[in-house]
């Protein structure tokens, strides 16, 4: 569900908002994608940073990957929610080494 608040305040038309609906459903089949099924994690993180910059995008914000947020919140994800939550804009993260798609 869309922030109706931030939608009035970015001034989104009906437009923007059936593109930022059919993004956030390309995120939700994404987050379902099992482990088993990505063809390379790498391939799989570099959609998640196209995709969040294109939501950015659509919002009318600027297209900063120091704000995304959903690749730490994809469920295959162990990093820390919160630690990365809390350090969102300053460009560092907190990465859990045995995370599926972010550890070494
Ligand atoms: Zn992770």
């Amino acid at each position: 569900m869309l922030s109706k608040i931030l939608i009035e305040k970015q001034k989104l038309t009906h437009q923007d908002i059936n593109v930022l609906d059919c993004l956030h459903l390309l995120k939700d089949y994404l987050f379902n994608e099992s482990l088993n099924s990505l063809n390379s994690i790498e391939e799989y993180n570099q959609k998640m940073i196209n995709l969040e910059s294109a939501m950015q995008y659509m919002w009318k914000f600027d297209t900063n990957p120091k704000y995304h947020t959903h690749w730490f919140l994809d469920p295959k994800c162990t990093c820390s929610k919160q630690d990365n939550m809390d350090r969102q804009g300053t460009g560092y993260y907190i990465v859990n080494q045995s995370c599926p798609l972010h550890g070494d």
